[in-house]
């Protein structure tokens, strides 16, 4: 994710607040009504594939949820779009290196939330240049993803509703192709060699669980995760200060603690912990 932004603020903000402060999660907006059925967190043997700017805002933004839907038996693919080889202070650290460490950390992160590294499929874009690759190829990437795995729901950045949502760099691309490839995968004449050459199918996306949104309507339980998400966040142990400066390996009990807190600051309402999406069906 690059310096760590989500962690950071989410633990940033936490500790201006007092402990007891309310969550600072974005609140619900017209919390929508789902059958129980339909709810993601009841599902069992389905195929959920994510999209993810960078290896770890699929942990911060998800992670509850995705070792909930592992759990249960589905299938959860991960599509990261850049190895993240740029989000080092360490003036000693190369790209080559950081990109070596960030995926054995995703790769970590993903084990401790039941999802086997075989799940993961690295796209390698250069960190902070996502938006400086061809869009057309990109979305075909996304697509030919979408049309491969056909999954009952796709996790990704929230591009915003009505008004366009602010992320910073990668993130903003990776919502918008993200979204854009919805499209592009109904339509075989959209990138039609996948259809002459693979045989794959189009395939219209039924419902998307939209992360890092400012307009969530929908929110899962992770209480039982929630163990899980934080050791799986903390695995991004270069992501935080100090291996961030200086990188090693062992991220020291304090550092842990303070993901450890934050986190639970961020993700509690009431008595249980939750994470929330912005829920759109056929997007
Ligand atoms: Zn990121």
């Amino acid at each position: 994710m690059r310096l760590t932004i989500s962690a950071t603020l989410v633990v940033l903000a936490f500790f201006a607040q007092s402990a007891s402060a309310q969550p600072i999660a974005s609140p619900l907006v017209n919390p929508v009504t789902v059958a129980d059925d339909q709810r993601i967190e009841t599902w069992h043997d389905k195929t959920i594939l994510v999209f993810t700017p960078h290896p770890d805002d699929d942990t911060f933004s998800s992670g509850g949820t995705m070792a909930r839907l592992a759990a249960n038996g589905n299938k959860v693919i991960i599509v990261i779009y850049t190895n993240d080889n740029k989000g080092s202070k360490d003036l000693e650290m190369t790209r080559e290196r950081l990109a070596q460490i960030r995926r054995a950390e995703e790769e970590k992160a993903c084990g401790l939330l039941g999802i086997p590294k075989e799940n993961i499929h690295w796209l390698g874009y250069e960190d902070g240049d996502l938006e400086y690759a061809d869009p057309r190829v990109l979305r075909g990437e996304a697509c030919r993803f979408i049309k491969m795995y056909r999954p009952d729901a796709i996790l990704s950045p929230d591009p915003g509703t009505k008004w366009v949502q602010w992320h910073k760099t990668d993130h903003r691309m990776a919502a918008n192709i993200t979204q854009d490839a919805f499209i592009a995968a109904e339509w075989h004449l959209y990138y039609p060699q996948h259809l002459l050459d693979e045989g794959l199918q189009p395939y219209s996306v039924p419902v998307v669980y939209y992360f890092y949104s400012q307009e969530p309507n929908y929110e899962v339980d992770i209480t039982t995760q929630f163990d899980a998400k934080i050791q799986a966040s903390a695995a991004h142990v270069s992501q935080f200060e100090p291996s961030n400066s200086k990188y090693t390996p062992d991220m020291p009990p304090a550092t842990y603690n303070m993901i450890k807190t934050g986190f639970s600051g961020y993700h509690k309402v009431k008595d249980k912990y939750v994470e929330r999406f912005r829920r759109a069906e056929a997007p």
